[in-house]
């Protein structure tokens, strides 16, 4: 009875119900309810209102939920003393002078508790000097102007365009190389595909008066608690001690920015650096005349304070394996109303927990656990995710399944776009093959399913058959699963047409992510969220029921192989050229294949009647990826543990594989320390087939 009820998969059953179960119309009163205020992480709407529902909708309605407050250090723009740019006269009189509040477009834009544009973190300050356009503010932008134009940017105002990198990289880049402040504005080269005239409210494409909020933070989690979680005993440094931006940065629109790039003097950009703004990009510095004797001012008063924010914990306690956590979780905080980021993945978070309580009701119990998160302070550096990792992490290192983020439903709705570790590739197609398609027009063409259309959208550059699944950088809250814990992880959403090469969807941390922009011009009638719902729920009741665990490592090992022979073509002649190879890394890579071709027929010819050998594989699986994190940190960086994939080192939102080894070989050529820079590759390689090898003894039945 007992062990043969506890050794069959979860009834197939039940995930077809449960997809049934899931109804776009409750997705939509749930993002109508949730965008209805402004809610940034720290005010009483976010921490209190909108907290407390979500806890006491789990409370009722699962097996428990939980609060756990963070005393940590916010950032927010003085309401009474607002930030600006302006152009200033060498007496102080000021022109040009920056809009203070984005334009409100239709009344559902107008709420008193709207925050206006600014940027997390940034210090306070005054700073007037000459403006030098950076293009997007990346190590090689600056490059190009101090080697190539050989400019002096000491004191200079930086004028950057949003997109491509992390802002938090864009800002760290404006220090090192001297500025004095930056100002970050959204080109509409990167915000709007369509026409100029033809923006918000009448498309999606942002307007000229939308700036893109956002922290510039370059750690994550608590700035005063790095490590530790922010609790009632926890020890907190002082601001004056931690890393925090050094230089005053503000956002604009391109209304504004136009006023100021369309004076500037200097070299004409290069192409490359064009935006799509009707006027001709220099790169400074200064004012062309007459204003030559005029300066770029930059006004920030925003202060950082401590303010308690709250992650929410909803349970499914599993029946058999109620220790083994499959974790789901999305950011609650929105810099206002959050339609889109974050509240879009919090209405389908909350549908998706509905529907598996109708599920309860009628008598399922899924053999592991499941937890819903509902994470705080992620807008300001991942902050509530990553307390919680740092005060859980001993529980939750060990029992994890996996971590499954949502952080936004949908950018678009043209294909899906995930981004996973190898080991979850295989179950994120298997999902999308049970999802129906949300797009009628596709169904017409042939293309049933989810998967169907993200293939045909977003195909493998290996195999066409399959999609291309991105590597996970950061920018979200699986980032401390990953990267501290090195708990295997995925993020999905629903997104637009890559051939608009935007930079992200247009309308992103502006006032204008309303209800009335999902509702209207996005997702008419919830069919994409409702499409996230069901896949994220797929892949959650396949983690949560299937006796063994479907986690392919399998897919680890071709990735990896497939890693270094990138590496081999992009660098073995210069590896080569200092007697170096990476054959010990791919000898090790090569073992990891064996070691996981034989775990895997072990796991499909298991007994499982036999609870200890079912477990001993599932914990082999479940710890796959644990093996993959240095305690020491990629490249003595402990934020970022993780040694096949870590955020790239001049853009978080980015991955890079071998990132310790990316590294070391990045612009290797210019350090003037050769001897230093190629013991630290020999070591990152060393590092490498060390922690492979490692992770395929992992693997080994038990010799
Ligand atoms: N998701 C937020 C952003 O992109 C926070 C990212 C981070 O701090 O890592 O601005
Ligand atoms: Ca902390
Ligand atoms: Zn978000
Ligand atoms: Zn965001």
């Amino acid at each position: 009875g007992w062990l043969k009820s506890m050794s069959s998969d979860g009834e197939p059953k039940y995930r077809s119900e449960l997809q049934k179960e899931i109804q776009a119309d409750k997705i939509e009163q749930n993002l109508r309810y949730f965008s209805s205020k402004p809610h940034i992480a720290g005010s009483t709407q976010d921490e209190d209102v909108l907290a407390s529902h979500i806890y006491q909708t789990w409370q009722s309605s699962l097996h428990g939920a939980k609060i756990y407050n963070y005393t940590v250090l916010l950032s927010y723009p003085n309401s009474t003393d607002p930030n600006y740019v302006a152009i200033v006269s060498s007496d102080g009189v000021e022109s040009d002078v920056s809009e203070k509040v984005e334009k409100i477009l239709s009344a559902d834009q107008n709420d008193p508790t709207v925050v206006n544009p600014f940027n997390a973190y940034s210090p306070a300050g005054v700073i007037v000097g000459n403006p030098v356009y950076v293009n997007y503010g990346a190590v090689e932008d600056f490059h190009y102007l101090t080697r190539n134009l050989s400019m002096n940017l000491t004191g200079t105002v930086a004028i950057a365009r949003y997109g491509k990198i992390f802002r938090g990289d864009k800002v760290k880049n404006g220090q090192t190389f001297g500025c004095a402040g930056m100002i970050l504005y959204s080109d509409p080269a990167d915000y709007v595909a369509g026409d100029l005239d033809r923006v918000f409210p009448d498309d999606w494409w942002l307007p000229g008066t939308g700036a893109q909020r956002g922290t510039v933070l370059n750690t994550d989690g608590d700035p005063l608690t790095p490590f530790y979680p922010a609790t009632k005993s926890a020890f907190f440094l002082d601001e004056k001690d931690i890393n925090l931006p050094l230089i005053p940065v503000t956002p604009i629109g391109y209304n504004d920015a136009e006023k100021y790039l369309s004076k500037m003097a200097g070299n004409e950009a290069p192409g490359s650096w064009k935006g799509k703004l009707n006027l001709i990009y220099r790169v400074g510095p200064g004012f062309a005349p007459p204003l030559e004797e005029r300066k770029l001012k930059l006004y920030v008063k925003s202060y950082n304070v401590k303010r308690t924010i709250r992650n929410v914990i909803g349970i499914i306690e599993g029946q058999y394996e109620a220790d083994r956590y499959v974790v789901l979780g999305n950011h609650r905080d929105a810099w206002v109303f959050g339609a889109i980021d974050p509240s879009s993945g919090t209405a389908t978070m909350m549908e998706l927990s509905r529907a598996m309580s109708r599920m309860l009701e009628r008598g399922w119990r899924p053999r592991r656990s499941i937890l819903f998160c509902s994470w705080g302070a992620e807008e300001y550096g991942l902050i509530g995710s990553t307390e919680w990792i740092e005060e859980m992490g001993k529980v939750l290192g060990p029992r994890t399944v996996a971590y499954l983020n949502v952080d936004l439903s949908l950018a678009g709705n043209s294909t899906l776009r995930a981004l996973a570790t190898p080991i979850l590739h295989k179950l994120l197609f298997e999902a999308a093959k049970k999802v129906e398609n949300p797009n009628p027009e596709e169904v017409k063409a042939g293309r049933k399913t989810v998967f169907d259309t993200w293939v045909a959208n977003m195909p493998s550059s290996n195999n066409p058959s399959i999609p291309r699944v991105g590597d996970l950088g950061s920018g979200s809250d699986y980032s401390a699963f990953l990267q501290i814990l090195g708990i295997s992880a995925a993020d999905v959403r629903y997104t637009y047409d890559q051939k608009y090469a935007l930079s992200s969807y247009p309308m992103y941390h502006s006032v204008y992510e309303t209800m009335d922009l999902v509702s209207r011009l996005m997702d008419r009638g919830f069919k994409y969220h409702q499409a996230v719902a069901r896949l994220w729920g797929e892949m959650a009741l396949r983690l949560s029921d299937d006796v063994i665990l479907s986690l392919d490592c399998v897919q680890y090992a071709v990735t990896m192989l497939r890693i270094i022979s990138d590496v081999e073509e992009a660098y073995g002649p210069l590896l080569h050229s200092k007697s170096i190879t990476p054959d010990s890394v791919k000898e090790a890579a090569k073992e990891f294949e064996a070691a996981a071709q034989a775990l895997h027929r072990r796991a499909e010819n298991v007994n499982k009647v036999n609870p200890l050998e079912v477990r001993k594989i599932n914990d082999q699986l479940m710890l796959l990826e644990r093996a993959f994190v240095d305690p020491l940190g990629v490249a003595g960086n402990l934020l970022y543990r993780h040694v096949i994939y870590a955020p790239n080192q001049h853009n978080i939102y980015a991955a890079s594989s071998f990132p310790g080894l990316a590294a070391a070989l990045f612009d290797i050529e210019n350090d003037p320390d050769q001897e230093t820079r190629w013991l630290q590759v020999q070591k990152e390689l060393s590092i490498l087939a060390y922690t492979i090898t490692s992770a395929a003894n992992t693997m080994r039945d038990h010799r």
